[in-house]
């Protein structure tokens, strides 16, 4: 099997590994990235990233994502189409299998993984995703100022993501499937002070209803049975993200949800030489620009450990 030796290996294409390859590379590290199967990460979901700084007028998601990309290549990374598929951070060097069969023996290894939004699994909202359905608000709340929209879920992410939409929208459902909610106290105060927020409760989704210009409405069941409809433009899932971890898991320490500890405020995680950067280790903010930023702090960690 072929074996390849490199300084500092990152997984992930996301705003956090493209970052993290900026810094790697200008540091002469030799950054090699692996972008795994979907390069870009989440923000490709989006369409115009209005809150990335530096671009007034707002950016094409996929354009920002390029232009990070080609700005990692032009300092000198290498950057390949690929998944990690096994790793054993017992070995050192550390030991990284990739899809092609290759081996990698890397002296650090950056995780910027990320985390997938989850969805409820329904066919229609597989249709309308990005036609009305997403699971990020504050990348797309914009679209529907002065609209009606909906929101699924009862946790803190939901209250913010509802109260963050109000402020935008002419009117806000929260869909949640218990009587109560799962958020905070503080959350739930927030949203009970919000007079156009409407919160269904002990109702579940059975279909998002929509034509060709995108969703029109959602079509709830209540847990008695009873079935109706709502009219809305919008449909935001916020019923939790998975951070894509499984696969380093039994080496590198994470929360009970699978987010990547890191230790000291840093990038460092556990395991000596290996990094965390990104939405895989962030529960909360969860933003291309924090993503980005914790990027830059893995690969200046990173420098730190391999120059000793
Ligand atoms: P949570 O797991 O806390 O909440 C998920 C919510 O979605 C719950 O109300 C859950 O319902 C509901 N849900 C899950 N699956 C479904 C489904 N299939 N259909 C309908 N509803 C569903 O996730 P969050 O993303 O809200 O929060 C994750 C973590 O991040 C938490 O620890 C949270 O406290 C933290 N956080 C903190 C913030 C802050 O402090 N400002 C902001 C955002 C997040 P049920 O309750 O019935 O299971």
């Amino acid at each position: 099997m072929n074996t390849e030796h490199i300084r500092c290996l990152i997984i992930g294409g996301g705003p956090a590994g493209y970052t993290a390859a900026i810094y790697a590379s200008r540091a002469a590290l030799e950054p090699v990235l692996y972008e795994g199967t979907e390069p870009g990460g989440q923000l490709t979901t989006t369409t115009v990233v209005e809150n990335f700084p530096g671009f007034p007028g707002g950016v094409d998601a996929n354009k920002l994502l390029g232009d990070m990309r080609e700005q990692a290549v032009r300092l000198g990374a290498d950057i390949r189409r690929g998944s990690v598929t096994a790793v054993d951070f017992d070995r050192r060097p550390l030991l990284v299998t990739v899809d092609s069969g290759l081996q990698i023996e890397a002296d650090a290894v950056i995780i910027a993984t990320g985390a997938t939004a989850k969805y409820l699994g329904l066919p229609s909202e597989q249709k309308f995703r990005g036609l009305g359905v997403s699971a990020c608000a504050t990348c797309d709340g914009f679209f529907y100022r002065r609209k009606d929209v909906a929101v699924v879920g009862g946790g803190d992410t939901a209250c913010e993501e509802a109260t963050y939409l109000a402020g935008l929208c002419n009117k806000v459902y929260m869909i949640v499937r218990r009587d109560v909610f799962r958020a905070s106290e503080a959350m739930q105060k927030r949203v009970r002070e919000t007079p156009n927020i409407e919160v269904l409760w002990n109702c579940n989704t059975q279909e998002v209803l929509g034509d060709e210009s995108g969703v029109t409405g959602v079509r709830l069941v209540r847990n008695d049975g009873e079935v109706f409809d709502i009219k809305v433009d919008g449909f935001f899932l916020a019923i939790g993200h998975h951070p894509v971890s499984e696969l380093f898991s039994r080496w590198v320490k994470t929360d009970d949800n699978g987010y990547i500890l890191t230790e000291d405020g840093s990038s460092r995680t556990n395991v000596p030489g290996v990094f965390a950067a990104g939405d895989v280790q962030d529960p909360r903010y969860r933003q291309a620009v924090t993503a980005a930023a914790s990027g830059c702090r893995a690969a200046l960690d990173a420098e730190k450990y391999l120059k000793g």
